[in-house]
């Protein structure tokens, strides 16, 4: 398991799991994140992470989830198990996967 180094403001470097981490992305960059649990003072602990920040916790396994005021915010309408058979639907016809793999 590939282990990810994270600092604590208390004690320093830690060593952590991707179970560990949370991964919060924001629509805009400033307000993406990352929280933690610190194993040695069992602190939570929570930074701003950055573009490169989130490829790296996301490469080392670490699952995002989009902040809860971000969808809340959002205008467009939710994805519904509708849209998810039509996705499923136009997949299976062939064509989208032809049109994306062969644009004319
Ligand atoms: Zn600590």
């Amino acid at each position: 398991m590939t282990t990810i180094k994270a600092t604590c403001p208390t004690c320093g470097e830690v060593d952590l799991t991707a179970e560990d981490i949370e991964l919060r992305i924001s629509s805009t960059e400033a307000g993406s994140e990352y929280g933690f649990e610190c194993p040695m003072c069992v602190s939570l602990v929570w930074k701003p992470a950055d573009a490169r920040i989130i490829q790296l916790l996301i490469s080392g396994g670490v699952k995002a989830s989009v902040r809860d005021e971000e969808l809340r915010r959002s205008d467009a309408p939710a994805f519904t198990y509708d849209d998810l058979l039509d996705f499923h639907f136009a997949l299976e016809s062939g064509s989208i996967l032809e049109n994306f793999l062969n644009p004319a």
